[in-house]
């Protein structure tokens, strides 16, 4: 990975070709590793020095998130990537890749997070412990990101250290338990990825879309790599034997393995959206829009959709953060919210890093963008005001708000700005819902679990202080 500086990062957001453009989250069940990966990559991208990363987590931007030590917002995360292509005669060439990572949240109260980020996404690196394999959050987010939003999938099996120091697993042992977790992801892939794949969407060590490693130890093989090294994988055994870990980290990096298996299996946005369009979109293919839609086409007429609302712990401002699948954003536009049947300007457009906006004129149609100027809920369409068009089809969540509990101002006169900011934490979360009971002037607020509820009144609780009642 390369470090860019800011006009250089504005220049390849605007310049690099479609085909040297990839999006996609990393899912993971709750502490398989996901933010120590991103971290990692964040790391060497520059961001975060190596020492820090690894133990403290900087995805995880919000304090409440540092406190509980999960992920809870969906961060993005913008990385340059030098890809080295070999032919089959050993002649290497170079090309510059662009990659926009939504890191999501593992933990089920988060759920919609990672809906909303699979939605902006072309792609999925699925993350499994190599000890604890498979669990249900994993099953989930395949079923989501595979099967709700079309992101095409590949595997990394993380903490294999721990088969080889912790459990002592011989070679073989070791080889047998992760073809089993390669094989539990296919057969569910199979499942449940569009039809048309079926026998295309696989993940397997034979091609290269399965990578083995450890996020803490900063290391990772694909059998391409191990093959161009001249290597097998008892090195890694070996290694672990005179504790030599530097050497892995040094030969193996993780983020080589990561990312040459996203650059070859993920595609960029114009082949992604071919397939992901029909599956979002109402409108009609034939249209000049639906056109524009299925190749992501930058001339084509603008529609975009915001995945994400990201409220600064300290300011309380929201940033807007979404992706354009056709046309070009501008900073001084004018669009029209689909579902709330509003006018909006942007005031400042730009893409996210981490908790910062680095401004930049134009996105164009296959990038996430991050916007300030107003707020809206997550998961709204919108096109250039003047311009209508179908907006897209709503984000399917994968739990429902059973889970109530209810505040009131400690102050009464705070009422009607308790109000407010209910309903802005309930923008940038819409699976938590809330009412106001004008009989006891309490607002019930509804969510999938205690600690999303929790999680939501601690937060409202820091602009309004509220008395709360037992949960329901
Ligand atoms: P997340 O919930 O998926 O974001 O998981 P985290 O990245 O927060 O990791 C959860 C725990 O697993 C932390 O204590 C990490 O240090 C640890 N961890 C992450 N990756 C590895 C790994 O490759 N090997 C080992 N042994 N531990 C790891």
């Amino acid at each position: 990975m390369k470090v860019k500086n800011a006009s250089e990062i504005r220049e390849m957001i605007m310049e690099i070709p479609m085909e040297n453009r990839r999006v996609f989250s990393i899912a993971a069940h709750i502490d398989h590793g996901k933010s120590t990966t991103a971290d990692y990559l964040l790391a060497k991208a520059g961001l975060m020095s190596a020492e820090t990363a690894g133990e403290k987590r900087m995805t995880d931007s919000d304090e409440e998130e540092q406190e509980r030590g999960i992920t809870i917002f969906t961060s993005v995360v913008v990385l340059s990537y030098e890809y080295t292509k070999i032919d089959s005669d050993g002649n290497e060439t170079k090309e510059q890749y662009l990659f926009q990572i939504n890191d999501t949240p593992g933990h089920l109260s988060f759920t919609g997070e990672v809906s909303r980020a699979l939605r902006g996404s072309d792609g999925a690196i699925i993350l499994v412990d190599a000890l604890e394999g498979m669990m249900t959050q994993t099953e989930t987010n395949i079923q989501l990101a595979v099967g709700e939003e079309a992101c095409k999938p590949v595997l990394f099996i993380n903490k294999a250290d721990r088969l080889i120091s912790e459990l002592r697993l011989k070679p073989d042992e070791v080889f047998g338990k992760l073809d089993v977790i390669a094989n539990q992801v296919n057969n569910l892939v199979k499942k449940v990825c569009p039809k048309e794949f079926r026998d295309k969407w696989s993940v397997t060590f034979k091609d290269n879309s399965v990578a083995v490693g450890s996020a803490k130890d900063g290391w990772a093989f694909t059998v391409e790599i191990l093959q161009q090294k001249g290597l097998t994988p008892a090195v890694v055994f070996e290694k672990y034997q005179q504790d030599d870990k530097k050497w892995l980290r040094e030969n193996l990096p993780l983020d080589d393995a990561l990312l040459r298996m996203v650059v070859q299996h993920i595609p960029h946005p114009g082949i992604s959206q071919q397939y992901k369009i029909p599956k979002i979109w109402r409108g009609d293919l034939n249209s000049e829009a639906g056109q524009a839609l299925l190749k992501a086409d930058r001339d084509g007429p603008l529609l975009g959709m915001i995945t994400k609302i990201f409220i600064d712990p300290r300011s309380k401002r929201a940033t807007l953060i979404g992706r354009v699948f056709s046309g070009t954003l501008k900073s001084d536009d004018t669009i029209y919210l689909v579902n709330r049947r509003q006018k909006q300007r942007v005031k400042r457009l730009g893409i996210m890093e981490i908790t910062d906006i680095l401004d930049v004129p134009e996105i164009p149609a296959g990038n996430l963008f991050a916007l300030y100027g107003f707020i809206c809920p997550a998961g709204e369409s919108f096109y250039r005001d003047g311009e209508p068009l179908e907006g897209f089809e709503k984000i399917t969540y994968a739990a429902e708000p059973v889970v109530s509990r209810a505040i009131s101002p400690k102050k009464a006169a705070d009422l009607s700005k308790l109000g407010d900011v209910v309903r802005t934490w309930i923008m940038a979360d819409p699976t938590a819902s809330y009412n106001l009971d004008d009989k006891t002037k309490k607002i019930v607020l509804e969510g999938i679990d205690p600690l999303q509820i929790e999680i939501l009144i601690t937060r409202i609780d820091e602009q309004v202080p509220v008395d709360i009642s037992d949960p329901v």
